[in-house]
């Protein structure tokens, strides 16, 4: 358990400081070039099996009290009236905001509907605006995310696809899982393989900082199904450039 007050219970050891301070590297690679490549390990976000030990208000309270302690380690003075209350705000904003779909709890209801229009087509809704964090530099990824689905018998409300995106990108990420957790989001409520993300999206890690190229995005796909064939995915480009 971490010390909530402001003393030197959380001081890392010497021994601790060092393993810290000491570089993995997997592949012969290290993690700060890995990072820079976005390795993508599963399908699963990887969470802690204590991950919802603390309430969202004792997470808040050891997030404000550790990065207080960052900001003190890069020298900035907490007492300035401008930085006194980031730490608080910045806990507020991972647990409330931009990390609050790691809790299950924040996952959108969602009803359905029987197809009663009969329609049997592919629906498309497009230009879904997301921002979600990379999980190797914990800044932000920006990007629009298509969706397609041809219904087995259930349709969803569309403003329900933009929160099941909303839910999946406000976690650390890494843009191939978000595609794919989106995905199955999609094939488990809607109970049918016939399910098509395209997610396009600039990573702020590529262009604020490391290589810092400002013009490059990345595009990933999934096409379940029906989806998985050249005329589908044909038809499905045709309506994201009209
Ligand atoms: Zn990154």
């Amino acid at each position: 358990m971490l010390n909530k007050t402001k003393n030197n219970n959380m001081k890392p050891s010497e021994n601790l400081l060092k393993s810290l301070l000491k570089e993995n590297r997997l592949n012969g690679f290290s993690e700060h070039e890995i990072g820079d490549d976005h390795l993508y390990t599963g399908l699963e976000t990887p969470l802690r099996s204590d991950a919802f030990d603390l309430s969202d208000t004792e997470k808040k309270a050891q997030i404000s009290y550790l990065f207080g302690e960052i900001m003190k380690v890069m020298g900035l003075d907490l007492n300035d009236d401008s930085l006194k209350g980031t730490p608080n705000r910045v806990a507020k904003m991972y647990i409330d905001e931009i990390f609050s779909g790691l809790n299950p709890e924040n996952k959108p209801k969602i009803a359905l509907f029987d197809n009663k229009y009969r329609y049997n087509q592919m629906l498309v809704e497009k230009n879904i605006t997301f921002y979600s964090n990379c999980e190797h530099h914990f800044v932000p990824i920006i990007g629009k995310a298509h969706i397609a689905y041809i219904s087995s018998g259930k349709v969803i409300g569309l403003s329900k696809i933009n929160r099941i995106v909303q839910y999946y990108a406000k976690r650390p990420q890494v843009q191939e899982r978000l595609t794919n957790q989106i995905a199955n989001e999609l094939k488990e409520i809607l109970e049918t393989e016939d399910i098509a993300v395209i997610i396009d999206a600039k990573h702020l890690c590529v262009s604020s900082r490391g290589i810092e190229d400002d013009t490059s995005a990345t595009v990933t796909c999934y096409y379940g199904g029906a989806f998985n064939t050249p005329s589908k995915i044909v038809e499905l480009q045709n309506y994201l450039k009209s």
